[in-house]
């Protein structure tokens, strides 16, 4: 689908804020009514002074130069009758006086552009045009209309009973009747999301999917397996050929839809999230269309007050914060930002009008990264963003990740456990397995043909290991040469299939050393299942310990399942 140029969006602000107009100067007069009538009132002043302040900001980014003028005026005059410099009956004239050439230059700039002068500007007090961002309605994932979903399934049925269940999450289902359709599909364009049943007229579902992920791009949609036809659906086999899900008969469809739609989600939470906390709705929809059209997913706070609860549900990868705002200021929010851990990579860009190497000064002390001035140029906006997150994306992939094999360190491997096993505690969804891995001999692969011989064995590993498994799967380096996996929803019994089809394939590998010559090496697992007895991390991961120690034990080269081990371990029973 065509997506609208930002020109395309800002011509259409440009009619809606200027449509704004008479509930701008409305809201000025009340103002300015409510200090006639008490001229000490300091919450009305404050007011004052923050409708002046976002309409000079607004003009200036609309190109109307004339309101941003005036409005300046009306909010230095504010300023003095806060510091006792004018009395406030002199000033109340003079805003009275702004608030007209206001009014007039709203008319003047409607006019100008073609559209017609709002009705209810003429009479002071009357109808009030309420401000709507045409991006309030927009779905969160922005610019993206629909899911496109392939349906690899004989029956065209399923197609349509998966349209019906997901229409909530707006998808376009393409059916493709055998394995050879399917590819003609992916040939068309890689789609979201893919479902494929097992048994097809021209070969196993397993085909459709291994072609998908060897293709560009073809990492990216989430993909489902159904067995239909009463086919025993190998769960290890599935996952090996790069299912994310798989279901059986009978097939509860209600789960297959949700389970769809829960791995699209995913994807679309892999779009950085930009949180924009500006109070004014022209400026806050000005950034957000820029930078909903080059695709990032963008949230409005215009509240303060609500400021740390979008925080916590949004997660936002990058702020955009305006100084002036009701309550609290935006050097405020940002100390309350940077006084948190989990925060310290996340960038901050102030976005504002205020011009002073004071503000400069305070944004900085504040823990701010940047600072650009309002109004912001589309391209400068949209680069600052992109180089902020990429290098807050670096940084956290250098604090969580390990250098050499990219899986995660040990600690943030840890961490993922506590959570799966939290998770599980609180809801019963089905078994999930822990896999401690560490390759056989390795010092005599270091011995024999050098460290980085050794170093590219890692690699190799971690990049099999990534290829073959989900991308809700686990994978951390626990030491040296010891892996940790986490495999949800697996049994105890098919993790250790799964890993015995990875060991099959990583022992089939050649590794060549520095000096050419090739070699093998081969690994040992120890698979435990989370049982509801561990009653913490500690006694799950000592199960799967114990199962490597077995493999070891028993020769190397194979996956022993903590069941397996302690069955070995107990004494023969006597005839
Ligand atoms: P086993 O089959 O019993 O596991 O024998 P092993 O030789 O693999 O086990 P051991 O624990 O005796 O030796 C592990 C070796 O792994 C020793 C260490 O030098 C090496 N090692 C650990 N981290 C790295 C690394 O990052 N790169 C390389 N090249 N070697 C590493
Ligand atoms: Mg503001
Ligand atoms: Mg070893
Ligand atoms: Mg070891």
């Amino acid at each position: 689908m065509p997506m609208r140029s930002w020109e395309d969006e800002l011509q259409e602000l440009t009619a809606e804020f200027l449509a704004g107009g008479p509930a701008r100067v409305s809201a000025l007069q009340a103002a300015t009514d409510r200090l006639a009538a008490l001229p000490h009132d300091l919450p009305a002043l404050a007011e004052l002074r923050r409708l002046f302040h976002s309409l000079a900001g607004a003009g200036a980014t609309y190109g109307v130069e004339r309101l941003s003028t005036l409005a300046r005026e009306g909010e230095a005059l504010c300023l003095e009758v806060a510091e006792g410099e004018t009395r406030p009956p002199q000033a109340i004239d003079e805003w009275r006086r702004l608030v007209r050439e206001i009014a007039a230059a709203f008319v003047e700039a409607a006019s100008r552009t073609g559209g017609a002068p709002a009705p209810g500007f003429a009479t002071p007090g009357g109808p009030v045009t309420a401000l709507v961002s045409p991006a309030d309605g927009r779905k969160a994932h922005g610019s993206r209309p629909f899911f496109d979903i392939v349906v690899v399934d004989p029956d065209e049925t399923v197609g349509r009973r998966v349209a019906r269940l997901m229409a909530h999450d707006g998808v376009r289902i393409r059916n493709a009747a055998s394995a050879a359709e399917a590819r003609r599909a992916f040939d068309e364009a890689i789609p979201d999301g893919v479902l494929v049943d097992l048994q097809l007229p021209d070969g196993p579902g397993y085909g459709v999917i291994e072609d998908l992920r060897s293709r560009p791009g073809g990492d990216e949609p989430a993909v489902v397996i159904v067995s239909l036809t009463g086919d025993f659906l190998d769960q290890a086999e599935a996952i090996h050929a790069g299912a994310d899900a798989c279901f059986d008969t009978p097939v509860d469809w209600d789960e297959v839809a949700h389970k769809l739609s829960h791995l699209l989600e995913r994807s679309v939470a892999d779009v950085p999230r930009v949180l924009i906390v500006e109070d004014d709705p022209a400026n806050a929809v000005y950034a957000r269309t820029i930078l909903e059209a080059v695709g990032y997913e963008v949230r409005v706070c215009d509240r303060p007050r609500h400021f740390n609860e979008t925080l916590a549900t949004f997660r936002p990868d990058l702020i955009l914060m305006d100084i002036v705002l009701p309550e609290f200021n935006g050097f405020d929010l940002t100390r309350f930002v940077r006084q948190d851990n989990q925060y310290a990579t996340l960038p901050i860009i102030f976005l504002t009008s205020e011009t002073e190497v004071q503000a400069r000064i305070q944004t900085v002390k504040a823990g701010g990264d940047d600072f650009l001035l309002k109004p912001v140029n589309p391209s400068l906006l949209i680069a600052n963003v992109a180089a902020r997150l990429e290098r807050a994306r670096f940084l956290k992939t250098l604090l969580n990740r390990d250098g050499l094999t990219r899986l995660l360190t040990h600690t943030s491997f840890m961490e993922q456990a506590q959570a799966l096993m939290a998770q599980k505690r609180r809801h019963d969804t089905g078994p999930a397995s822990l896999v401690m891995l560490d390759i056989d001999h390795f010092k005599t692969v270091n011995d024999t043909y050098g460290h980085q011989a050794g170093d590219r064995v890692l690699q190799t590993l971690s990049t099999t290991l990534r290829r073959h498994l989900r991308r809700s799967d686990v994978l951390g380096r626990y030491g040296g040469e010891e892996f940790g996996i986490l495999l949800d929803t697996l049994s105890e019994n098919e993790a250790a299939r799964l890993m015995l089809r990875l060991l099959d394939e990583f022992g089939r590998t050649d590794h060549r050393a520095p000096d050419g010559t090739t070699f093998r090496a081969t690994f040992s697992a120890g698979v435990a299942e989370l049982l509801p007895s561990y009653t913490d991390l500690e006694r799950w991961i000592q199960a799967a310990d114990a199962a490597l120690y077995g493999a070891k034990r028993t020769g190397r080269n194979r996956v022993l399942t903590s069941q397996d081990w302690v069955c070995s371990l107990r004494p023969a029973t006597p005839a």
